[in-house]
């Protein structure tokens, strides 16, 4: 029999995600339990949003809770490389092999072709899954245009008509009609793949057995199973987990609850806690017990225990956990080990020293000046706020736009800060002494504290932007309509907030 095989196949275009986090560890557990193997692989085809930054702060994540794979980008394997931007070559033989067996075809069509088709299926109420009458142009036709250089991608065909059924270990056969699943582009103009070839192909020539992965991803299923037969390969089995959820039942979103793994950590959540929470979500241990260890975990996995309702990630309970762990598992060594390493340890200490050195009279002030750098998110209420010209809609704006023009900021330096915060006051037609009066309370949650732009370089970006969203949640702001309003206005501001140049404000910026 084949070793089972699976694996978490992250894109690193962003903060590591708890969620990622908890996909990877029913994979591992499932794998270990068996004596299989557990695989990492970097989904980055999209060589836009991808970044090595991001990348290396999953594979630190993940690592720091204690789940090591046995083959990755960073580790040796027979199957590399496990970078997806490495292997581009094999993609582009896979979408050739297609072309020539007839299951794919070259698409010339221009985006405002495509648009306007996508129009008319809309306007004629017709399923939204996207499909071309007549796809595919005279052989010489292909020929000539190819030679000639025209732009183009590859898409693989799929029925028009009937249901696709596919099978899902959690949830028995699956039925998906093909009248809602496109014919999807395989191979995109610059020559990378999109997901769902790059998937197919790397699970099957990485041996993978069974794909464990989160539900977002059951409408694909088709279209992969579709895949695995045109190549004829043996299909492994798919099993969608449920996805986590915030307390109000919403998919888990960083506006409800902070979303990064990093942001745990700075908190002073443990490791161990972290993950026996998340193992938890929607699975649970046999005897019923809420504490238990990743190597318990493991001997006792049975993936048939999960349940489907979709479970809620409550920061409260997993607080009760860590607490837990604080009392019942560390010595006061450890306990003084892990202060220490959380917060109480030279580089960071230095970091504050040398900001507030010129600005204490005896030692004993340092706790005035610095105690919100060792404080998770600050105690805050509406009034805290008040400003003589600032109305609250303002300071909400404020707090709602410098979020999200920091979480654009790839390298978290003061420079970077500056800028962008820089930008966005003029933009917003605001004195910087306004656009900072409610960022230095959101983040200090005090009147009198150090620079505050350098305070936010210290304490980092996961805790410096968790502490502006818990302001707007203080704050009630914004309200849905406002959402979409602001939505729509940074957008059209973000492109200005890069650039260290003057700006000259337009009026559709008021
Ligand atoms: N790259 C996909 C993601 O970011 C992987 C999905 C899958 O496991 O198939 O989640």
């Amino acid at each position: 029999m084949q070793p089972v095989r699976t694996r978490i196949a992250p894109s690193p275009t962003g903060e590591p995600h708890v969620g990622t986090a908890y996909v990877s560890l029913f994979n591992y557990c499932f794998a270990k339990q068996q004596g299989g193997e557990f695989i990492l692989r970097i989904e980055d085809t999209d060589q836009q949003r991808s970044t090595a930054s991001s990348e290396a702060k999953i594979l630190q994540s993940l690592h720091w809770l204690g789940i090591h794979w046995d083959e990755g980008p960073d580790q040796n394997g027979k199957y590399g490389p496990y970078r997806q931007s490495e292997r581009r070559d094999i993609y582009q033989q896979h979408a050739q092999q297609l072309i020539e067996q007839g299951h794919a075809f070259y698409c010339f069509r221009s985006p405002e072709e495509l648009e306007k088709l996508r129009q008319q299926r809309r306007e004629q109420g017709l399923n939204p899954g996207f499909k071309l009458e007549n796809p595919e142009l005279p052989e010489l036709e292909v020929k000539k245009r190819l030679s000639e250089g025209h732009p183009y991608v590859i898409r693989m065909k799929v029925p028009e008509h009937g249901v696709c059924q596919f099978t899902d270990l959690l949830r028995g056969t699956v039925e998906i009609d093909w009248a809602q699943v496109d014919m999807q582009v395989l191979l995109k103009a610059d020559g990378m793949p999109t997901y769902h070839l790059a998937n197919v192909v790397d699970d099957h020539l990485m041996r993978i057995t069974h794909v464990i992965r989160g539900e977002e991803w059951i409408n694909s299923t088709p279209k992969h199973q579709l895949l695995y037969e045109y190549f004829g390969w043996e299909l492994p089995v798919f099993c969608h987990l449920p996805l986590l959820r915030n307390p109000d039942k919403s998919k888990l979103s960083k506006r409800k609850n902070p979303t990064s793994i990093l942001f745990y950590q700075r908190m002073g959540y443990l490791p161990e806690a972290l993950l026996n929470y998340l193992g938890r979500m929607g699975w649970s241990f046999p005897d019923e017990r809420e504490k238990f260890s990743l190597e318990e975990m493991v001997r006792h996995f049975n993936i048939n225990r999960i349940s489907l309702g979709g479970p809620i990630f409550d920061i409260e309970k997993l607080k009760w956990l860590n607490s837990v762990y604080i009392r019942e598992d560390l010595s006061l060594t450890d306990f003084t080990a892990w202060l220490q390493e959380w917060a109480f340890n030279e580089p960071y200490l230095t970091q504050i020293a040398q900001l507030i050195q010129n600005r204490i009279e005896v030692l004993s002030d340092v706790t005035n000046q610095a105690a919100f750098f060792f404080t998770g998110l600050p105690e805050l209420a509406p009034n805290n706020f008040e400003h003589k010209k600032l109305k609250i809609e303002d300071t909400g704006k404020i707090l709602q736009f410098s979020l999200w023009a920091l979480e654009s900021i790839e390298t978290w330096s003061k420079q970077n800060i500056s800028v962008i915060l820089t930008n966005l006051a003029k933009v917003l037609e605001l004195k910087m002494k306004e656009l900072m009066f409610p960022i230095f309370i959101a983040i200090s949650g005090n009147a009198v504290a150090p620079p505050i732009m350098d305070s936010m370089v210290i304490l980092g970006p996961e805790m410096s932007r968790a502490r502006l969203q818990h302001a707007l949640t203080i704050l009630k702001i914004p309200s849905k309509k406002q959402t979409k309003k602001w939505q729509n206005e940074f957008e059209y501001l973000k492109q200005l907030l890069t650039k260290s140049i003057p700006i000259t404000i337009s009026n559709h910026t008021k």
